[in-house]
């Protein structure tokens, strides 16, 4: 997507005052900008519909880590019921991602640990049901964090499945 036009602060002011007034569309036709410009700026600029805000950052760093893999169902079972809001900012992101700040998932893994816990809600351990389900990242990569890649385990079936018990308890036998 092109870059378009710079944005001068007369315009902006314009944006501003018209989008709680008047539709997208008509702001587009006066300010001689496509609709897609206008939804991106006001999605850049945080101006938004009051009844239906606009995503938090996590919410979207999530969409932009998933929306590819996944359909809307499947986002809303994560973020809540989807509306025409929802929507739109889902194909945004879609569009942020080719922005040229974006920095993609170029993180550490520690940043990657940190965003599963952000994103992903606590759930109760698959195989045992224990309330205290930890994320588990199933290919071992933290920075996977695509929802397909979350298995969530309790801290006891989780260091089973990754092989630090069967290592732990060789470890006591030998010490025996
Ligand atoms: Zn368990």
């Amino acid at each position: 997507m092109a870059r378009g036009k710079i944005w001068t602060e007369r315009e902006y002011e314009i944006l501003k005052k018209c989008i709680h007034k008047k539709k997208e569309k008509e702001i587009a036709e006066i300010l001689n900008r496509s609709l897609k410009a206008i939804q991106l700026k006001v999605f850049e600029s945080g101006l938004s519909d009051k009844k239906s805000p606009l995503w938090s950052k996590n919410e979207i760093e999530f969409l932009q880590a998933n929306y590819c893999k996944l359909r809307h169902k499947e986002i809303a079972k994560e973020l809540g019921p989807l509306d025409d809001t929802a929507r739109k900012n889902i194909s945004l992101s879609k569009q942020k991602e080719k922005h040229p700040n974006w920095k993609g998932d170029n993180t550490s893994k520690e940043n990657g640990r940190t965003r599963a816990n952000r994103w992903f809600k606590q759930k109760p351990c698959i195989l045992c049901k224990n309330k205290k389900g930890e994320r588990h990242h199933i290919d071992g990569n933290p920075l996977n964090n695509n929802l397909n890649n979350i298995k969530f385990l309790c801290r006891r079936c989780h260091m089973i499945e990754d092989g630090r018990l069967k290592k732990l308890s060789n470890l006591n036998k030998k010490i025996k």
